[in-house]
């Protein structure tokens, strides 16, 4: 189902129209209203009336990560305070946290966007959404609630963690719609298999929607299988309120952004030019509705492309590719460059291991180690080296031949990686510390 066809399926044309009106009057409030906007606008001699259209956008000024700490908490905040009604920060991942400030109207517009992802499986009365993102400053929590509430669809709020209990009300109350990050999903399709109370046949699961860190088609296959669901990506971010930037629709085939709401670009991260069409660089994004916070340019650090094809749901908002991870998430790895996500992919074709897995880097001996940790499942486990030899090697060829990398694997009972309840943590890099 397409949730609000008037927008997702515009023409371009109107698009434009309808982005070139929302960033003329964003420019002005942020100008207006935010003076550290005032500052970098007057730095580059732009004045708001200088921005007539969305082709004016390459004009404004870019917001990094490293202002949004500068300007921590409410520096970047447009509207006063009286007017907000809702304050959430990142989880921290990479630092301090970002804060962002909603007004009722952010708080609608950003159910607004789960609500288009949620649609896609057909979401709505009747159903009972079990948001498994943490509750909290998390915006995983409240944002896939508030979607779901738009839709008018029984929301069951039971936050992450607690595996046991998650399965157990899943199959008594009958969920249908399964909201958690990928890496959860997968702990919770594992507590579901252990389980001598919860059986599979007995969930009415019908989709997850899954987002808030990267994840890969071999992921997918293997929560769908398991889980026997169709498995969606929802990506967001709290810079632009939170999940619901975009989502999947029923192709799977990119991810849709809610472009009347957040203007994406692709740069170069080095030049902060644009990309040509359909080359790979890091996303950017304009708020176009947002009042209490509204951003200018963020450099989200995401590396994806944007597809501009029509897609065959009919939907003509631009799709986005997987996201191949964060810059800063990036490992140089004695020069060769190693993002997490390929090591997942190339995990997730042998399907002797678990997409479980852990990466060390260290520095030894003046050179750059890889440690891999992966699980056997437990038909092909032992705790014989010479008996986990043959599946070692192919593994070790194809990270070779696809990353370029030469792993040192070592093969771990199965269960023995640890499972996170909210945002996976894949690495630990040693040589920070030396
Ligand atoms: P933090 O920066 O503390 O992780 P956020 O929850 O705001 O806090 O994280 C947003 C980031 O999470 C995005 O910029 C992106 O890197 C990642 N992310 C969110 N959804 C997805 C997704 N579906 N696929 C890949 N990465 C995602
Ligand atoms: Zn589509």
């Amino acid at each position: 189902m397409i949730h609000n066809p008037a927008i997702e399926c515009m023409s371009r044309e109107d698009m434009r129209k309808l982005q070139s009106e929302r960033l003329v009057k964003t420019v002005k409030t942020c100008y207006d209203n935010v003076p550290f906007y005032r500052r970098k606008m007057d730095e580059l001699g732009v004045k708001p009336e200088d921005i007539k259209s969305i082709d004016d956008i390459h004009m404004l000024p870019f917001t990094t990560k490293h202002d949004l700490r500068d300007e921590y908490p409410f520096g970047l905040q447009a509207a006063p305070m009286s007017e907000v009604r809702r304050i959430h920060a990142s989880s921290g991942t990479t630092g301090k946290p970002v804060v962002d400030t909603y007004t009722d109207n952010d708080l609608d517009n950003w159910a607004e966007g789960v609500a288009r992802v949620l649609a896609v499986a057909d979401t709505g009365k009747g159903d009972i959404v079990q948001v498994s993102y943490g509750y909290g400053l998390f915006t995983g929590g409240l944002g896939a609630h508030d979607g779901a509430a738009k839709l008018g669809a029984v929301q069951l709020p039971t936050s992450a963690g607690n595996s046991e209990k998650q399965i157990m009300l899943m199959q008594d109350f009958g969920s249908s719609i399964l909201c958690c990050t990928p890496s959860y999903a997968l702990h919770l399709a594992e507590v579901i298999e252990a389980s001598d109370k919860v059986h599979l046949q007995n969930l009415k699961l019908r989709a997850g929607f899954f987002g808030a860190e990267p994840w890969t088609e071999g992921m997918r296959r293997e929560l769908e299988t398991k889980l026997h669901i169709k498995a969606y990506d929802i990506y967001g971010l709290t810079e632009m309120s939170g999940p619901g930037v975009g989502g999947e629709c029923e192709y799977q085939d990119g991810t849709h952004l809610w472009e009347d709401m957040f203007y994406p670009e692709i740069i170069n991260p080095d030049t902060l030019e644009p990309c040509a069409p359909g080359e790979f660089g890091e996303l950017v994004f304009t708020s176009l509705c947002k009042e209490a916070m509204p951003i200018l340019r963020y450099r989200t650090r995401d590396l994806t492309r944007l597809i501009y094809e029509p897609c065959k749901c009919g939907r003509t908002a631009v799709r986005m590719d997987r996201i191949l991870g964060r810059s800063d998430d990036m490992l140089i790895v004695r020069g060769v460059n190693v993002f997490p996500s390929q090591i997942e992919t190339v995990l997730t074709e042998f399907p002797v291991f678990t997409p479980q897995y852990f990466i060390t880097v260290d520095r030894k001996n003046n050179e750059d180690s890889f440690d891999l940790d992966v699980e056997l499942r437990s038909e092909y486990f032992s705790p014989n080296p010479s008996k986990q030899m043959p599946y070692i090697k192919p593994l070790y060829d194809r990270i070779v031949s696809l990353v370029g990398i030469k792993p040192n694997i070592h093969i771990k009972e199965p269960g023995a990686i640890t499972r996170s309840i909210g945002k996976a943590k894949h690495v630990e890099d040693k040589r920070k510390f030396k």
